[in-house]
């Protein structure tokens, strides 16, 4: 029988997540349809409902509705419990248990794709929104020798140093707190890219640092990437490997088998220029 899969989100279309599924599926030898599915900002509930109702075996969820899937699950996986948000869940029985894989993707990418030990490294990571709440566990579960959250609303990264404080040491900063800092790994996880924005960000941050990388993926050099390029020798990366990454582990999480992102990363990658 086909496993029915798909992600959620609003909006989707965008989403590369079943052509990256399906071709690990092709990889495991497994019949699944993957799918897209915009529920209706205030609809997600019955939308996510209904695709249980129909025998679906699981998926991925996004933007807005990680905190609504949370809400709507019945078992949490030590991840999505600690981030308090989910991007993978599957119908086991009565059941929705849910996931976050975004974090431990992140983290695999950087270590073993890009080959950069985390442990003892100064990290400073750009941003307070979903991203990043489902990647604090996984970093500070490398023993960073620093991790920094720097974001525009200092609020929102106060909250999540103080909601991440007991899994190792953290601090949180507004962007304007930034000046003569130095860091080994500078990620940035904000959206401000996406609305034609760039970040003022002071030189400081990437003199010293081996890696920048920025979450988002798929535009080559991004004004982050371009701004550490004229400041540090540091090693520029985009998301796609992060995007691959946590596929594997969700699709790890559905089938008990890793599927190789190789394939997945070159297929997605645009080159750096
Ligand atoms: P989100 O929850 O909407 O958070 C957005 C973050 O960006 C907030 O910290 C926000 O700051 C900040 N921001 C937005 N515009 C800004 C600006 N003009 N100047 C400074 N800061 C700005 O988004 P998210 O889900 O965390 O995702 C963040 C980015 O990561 C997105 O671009 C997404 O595509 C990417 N991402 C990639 C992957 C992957 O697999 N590669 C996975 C997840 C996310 P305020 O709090 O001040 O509003």
């Amino acid at each position: 029988m086909t496993d029915r899969l798909a992600i959620f989100g609003n909006p989707v279309q965008h989403s590369k997540s079943p052509q990256i599924y399906h071709r690990f599926a092709e990889q495991a030898g497994i019949d699944l349809t993957y799918e897209r599915i915009e529920a209706p900002l205030d609809g997600f509930h019955e939308a996510f409902m209904a695709f249980r109702a129909s025998g679906a075996r699981g998926g991925n969820i996004t933007a807005p509705f990680k905190l609504d899937a949370y809400a709507a699950s019945t078992k949490r996986m030590r991840e999505a419990e600690i981030a308090g948000a989910c991007n993978t869940y599957k119908f086991v029985g009565d059941d929705i248990l849910v996931q976050n894989t975004d974090g431990i993707g992140l983290v695999n990418d950087i270590q073993q794709n890009l080959n950069v030990p985390l442990e003892g490294k100064r990290i400073l990571i750009l941003g307070a929104g979903g991203a990043v709440r489902g990647c604090l566990a996984p970093f500070l579960d490398q023993k960073p020798g620093t991790l920094t959250i720097a974001n525009r609303t200092l609020s929102r990264a106060d909250d999540l140093a103080a909601r991440f404080a007991g899994f190792g040491k953290i601090e949180a900063v507004g962007l304007d707190g930034l000046d003569g800092r130095r860091f080994d790994v500078v990620l940035n996880a904000t959206s401000a890219a996406l609305s034609g924005q760039s970040l003022a960000l002071p030189a400081s941050i990437f003199r010293e640092a081996v890696l920048a990388y920025d979450l988002n993926y798929g535009k080559g050099k991004t004004p982050f990437l371009k701004s550490a390029e004229a400041n540090s020798s540091a090693r520029l990366a985009d998301g796609v490997g992060m995007l691959a990454e946590q596929a594997v582990e969700a699709f790890a999480w559905w089938y008990g088998t890793r599927p190789d992102s190789r394939a997945v990363i070159e297929m997605l990658t645009v080159p750096l220029v």
